[in-house]
C-alpha cells in the first residue's frame, strides 16, 4: 500500500485519531496538510513527528464550521501542493446533555462542526477532485451515529447526518472516479475518551466483545485502506471499527 505522490488533507489533526491518520498516511508516502483550530503548538508537533519518520506536510488553521475560511484554506492548500488526491473530516466535537436540558448553542455547535463541516471540505475539495477525475474522501463518523446513546442527541444526529451525506455525494461523484467513505469507530481511547470515568468505561468494556477500548491506530489502518488503491471499487460504505461492539 503506497501514497507515493498523493496530497492529504486531514482536519483536525492535532491530535488523538486525526493525528494518527496524519502519521499513518504520512508513513506511506502522502504529503500531508494537518488541519487545526486552536492549537498550533499541538499541530505542529504531528509535523514534527511526520518529519521524524521522513515525512512531509504542513499545518493550516481553519475552523471546518467556517465556509469561507474553509474555502481559502483548500484553496492555498491547491496552491501549495498543486492537487488535493485524499480528504478526511476527522475533526469533531462532544457537548453532551440530556435533550430536556441540551442548549441550542451545544445543538448548533456540534450539528455545524461535526456535519455542516464535512459538507463545507467536501464542497470545497470536490472542485479539485473532480478535475483531476480522482479523490478519496473518508468522513470518521462514530458508533453513536449508528446505534444512539442518550446524553448525545446532538452528536448521535450529526454522525448520522454523516452517513447520509457520505451515501449521496458517494453516489454523485462516482462517475469522476472519486470514493465516499466512513470510519465508525467505537470507542477508542483519546482525549473524548478520557473524562469517562472508571465506573462508566468499565461498563462500556463489558458492551465489547473484545473487552478493550481500541486503540487510534486502529482507526488508521481503517482509513489507511479506504483511501489505498485496493480500496477502489468500494464507495458509499462504512467500516466499523469497535471491537465487536455493533456490527453493521
Ligand atoms: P479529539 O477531541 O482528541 O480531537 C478532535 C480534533 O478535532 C481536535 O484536533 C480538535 O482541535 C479538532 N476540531 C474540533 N473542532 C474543530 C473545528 N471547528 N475545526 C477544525 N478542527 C476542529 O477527538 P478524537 O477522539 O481524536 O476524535 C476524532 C474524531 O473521531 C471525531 O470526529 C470523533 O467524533 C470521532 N470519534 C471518536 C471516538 C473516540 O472514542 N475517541 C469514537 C468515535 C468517533
Amino acid at each position: 500500500m503506497s501514497l507515493e505522490g498523493k496530497v492529504a488533507v486531514v482536519t483536525g489533526g492535532s491530535r488523538g485519531i486525526g493525528r494518527a491518520i496524519c502519521l499513518r498516511l504520512a508513513a506511506i508516502g502522502a504529503k500531508v496538510a494537518v488541519n487545526y483550530v486552536s492549537k498550533p503548538d499541538a499541530a505542529q508537533e504531528t509535523i514534527d513527528l511526520i518529519k521524524l519518520e521522513g515525512g512531509e506536510g504542513s499545518v493550516y488553521r481553519f475552523d471546518v464550521a467556517d465556509s469561507a475560511e474553509v474555502q481559502d484554506a483548500f484553496k492555498k492548500i491547491t496552491d501549495d501542493y498543486g492537487r488535493i488526491d485524499i480528504l478526511v473530516n476527522n475533526a469533531g466535537i462532544t457537548r453532551d446533555g440530556l435533550l430536556m436540558k441540551m442548549k441550542d448553542e451545544n445543538w448548533d455547535q456540534v450539528l455545524n462542526t461535526n456535519l455542516k463541516g464535512a459538507f463545507n471540505c467536501i464542497k470545497a475539495v470536490s472542485r479539485v477532485m473532480m478535475k483531476q477525475r480522482s479523490g478519496r474522501i473518508v468522513n470518521i463518523s462514530s458508533i453513536i451515529g449508528f446505534v444512539g446513546n442518550a446524553g448525545q442527541a446532538n452528536y448521535a444526529a450529526a454522525k448520522a447526518g454523516l452517513t447520509g451525506l457520505t451515501r449521496s455525494v458517494a453516489k454523485e461523484l462516482a462517475s469522476r472516479g472519486i470514493t465516499v467513505n466512513g470510519v465508525a469507530p467505537g470507542y477508542i481511547v483519546t482525549d473524548m475518551t478520557s473524562g469517562l470515568s472508571e465506573e462508566v468505561t468499565s461498563i462500556i468494556k463489558s458492551e465489547i466483545p473484545m473487552g478493550t477500548l481500541g486503540e487510534v491506530e486502529d482507526v488508521a489502518g481503517a482509513v489507511a485502506y479506504l483511501v489505498s488503491d485496493d480500496a477502489r471499487y468500494l464507495t458509499g460504505q462504512f467500516l466499523h471499527v469497535n471491537g465487536g461492539m455493533f456490527m453493521g
